[in-house]
């Protein structure tokens, strides 16, 4: 059976990272697609595993040769989906996640039917201001940026097909995981397998 591909997006900080990492690890037959970007690796950061970090020639070139499923700038800098890992690994039947922002979200939307889009939301804007504030990964006025740029992203939320709010991260896994069920249940994903016609 064809792999499910599910995009989740969601505000720096609500914690999408670790719903995605959670969710592949134990489910082994789901993979976190590998982005490629223009920005610089953070501490800790591998190239290859993280991100595939590339410079901002390379990266139009992937462009102009139709290399990726999508791409967006993000805060300046360049992040895309490379197409041909995504293609073989849903083909071979593993679930794919693309953990990615709205720009890229509605590309994904538009150009691959049978996407699921989940958008995962915090508890409350105090919370998600809070949790930025906690990874002490950012400046005030990146903070600042963020939580203005989530308030555009918020406006996208009803092109979304899910919301999940990441109140506990077990609970907000176990929806992940239930939607994945419920979505290969349904008479469309059989008619893309050739099921159902
Ligand atoms: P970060 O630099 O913090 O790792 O990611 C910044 C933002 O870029 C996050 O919202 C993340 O979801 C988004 N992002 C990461 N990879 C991709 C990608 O391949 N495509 C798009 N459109 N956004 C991405």
């Amino acid at each position: 059976m064809r792999g499910l591909l599910v995009v989740v997006s969601g505000p720096s900080g609500v914690g999408k990272g670790t719903i995605c990492e959670v969710l592949c690890r134990r489910n082994d037959r789901i993979s976190l697609s590998i982005s490629a970007t223009t920005r610089s690796p953070r501490a800790g950061e591998v190239d290859q595993v993280h991100y595939y970090f590339t410079t901002p020639e390379r990266f139009r070139e992937m462009i102009a040769r139709g290399e990726l499923l999508e791409w967006a700038e993000v805060y300046g800098d360049y992040y895309g989906t490379p197409r041909a890992p995504v293609a073989r690994m849903l083909e071979s039947g593993r679930d794919v996640i693309l953990e990615i922002d709205v720009q890229g979200a509605l590309q994904v939307k538009e150009r691959t039917p049978g996407a699921v889009l989940i958008f995962v939301w915090p508890p409350s804007p105090a919370e998600l201001e809070r949790r930025l504030r906690g990874r002490a990964k950012d400046s005030e006025e990146q903070i600042a940026r963020r939580l203005e740029w989530a308030r555009t992203e918020l406006q996208a939320v009803p092109k979304y097909d899910y919301v999940v709010v990441n109140d506990q991260v077990e609970d907000a896994v176990c929806k992940v995981e239930a939607i994945m069920v419920a979505e290969k249940c349904r008479p469309v994903y059989f008619a893309g397998l050739g099921v159902v016609t």
